[in-house]
């Protein structure tokens, strides 16, 4: 059963989901070669206690972990798919890396949730392509966020995408409810038959996160209990939006 909000929480959210547009943004411009993992994620912090918000995930113990998140922000660079801690053993980001910047904040009591892929200065064709792809599978998956319209159809059209350009979905992960917590029903695979899994319903808010590989799509978790790396070692990108399921057309609330 997914988690129903009141129009005022959904106005929160909406809110919310902006001052994450705007955090995410500021975060992306710092990136460059010769930044560390570290700097980003003090500067999320910073940025968002400026904005009167708190982050979703540090401290937060997701079903399944066995510790509590250690940051405010996830960046996950080259194999690394999602959940990279960035200030614990701190990167220094190089000219050629892509890097997934995921976060989420609460706002007024309501979580929302949104991540990027971003080249570190120039990159190769081939992870041009995979930004390009990801981006485009999230925004296709976001079209299907209708009223009648099933959690298959998002995946589905993650993989349709992931195909055309001849990329993989990462296996095992996907994305979710969200709202009065970071993580509520209904998960949402990235890939998947459609018509097949929940029927979304008006109200429902959802962040939809296709993650695409260069390779197989196969992973595995690191020692560390968060980072997930594909296990050929080929390279990953990840973009979230947390969207709003209406009467009309889907909403993006984190713009
Ligand atoms: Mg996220
Ligand atoms: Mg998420």
């Amino acid at each position: 059963m997914y988690v129903k909000k009141t129009e005022e929480e959904l106005g929160f959210m909406e809110e919310g989901g902006k001052i994450l547009g705007r955090i995410l943004t500021a975060i992306e411009k710092k990136v460059a070669p010769g930044i560390s993992t570290l700097e980003l994620e003090e500067e999320a912090r910073r940025l968002m206690k400026e904005f009167g918000a708190t982050p979703a995930f540090l401290g937060y113990t997701p079903h399944g972990a066995r510790r509590a998140y250690p940051a405010a922000l996830c960046v996950s660079i080259n194999e690394e798919v999602v959940h990279g801690i960035p200030n614990e053993h701190p990167k220094v980001l190089q000219e050629g890396d892509v890097v997934s910047i995921d976060t989420g904040i609460c706002y007024k009591g309501l979580f929302t949730d949104s991540a990027r892929t971003v080249p570190v200065g120039k990159i190769d064709k081939t992870s041009r392509l995979l930004i390009k792809a990801t981006k485009e599978a999230l925004l296709e998956s976001i079209k299907m966020a209708r009223v009648g319209n099933k959690t298959g159809d998002l995946g589905f059209a993650i993989a349709e995408v992931a195909k055309k350009y001849n990329f993989s979905p990462a296996e095992d992960l996907g994305g979710h409810g969200v709202g009065k917590t970071p993580h509520e029903d209904p998960f949402l695979p990235n890939f998947s038959a459609r018509g097949q899994g929940v029927i979304l319903e008006e109200g429902m808010t959802l962040a939809i996160e296709p993650m695409l590989c260069e390779g197989s799509g196969k992973v595995k978790m690191l020692s560390d209990g968060y980072t997930f790396v594909t296990r050929d070692k080929k390279r990953s990108a990840h973009f979230e939006h947390t969207v709003l399921v209406t009467k009309g057309e889907p909403k993006i609330l984190t713009r």
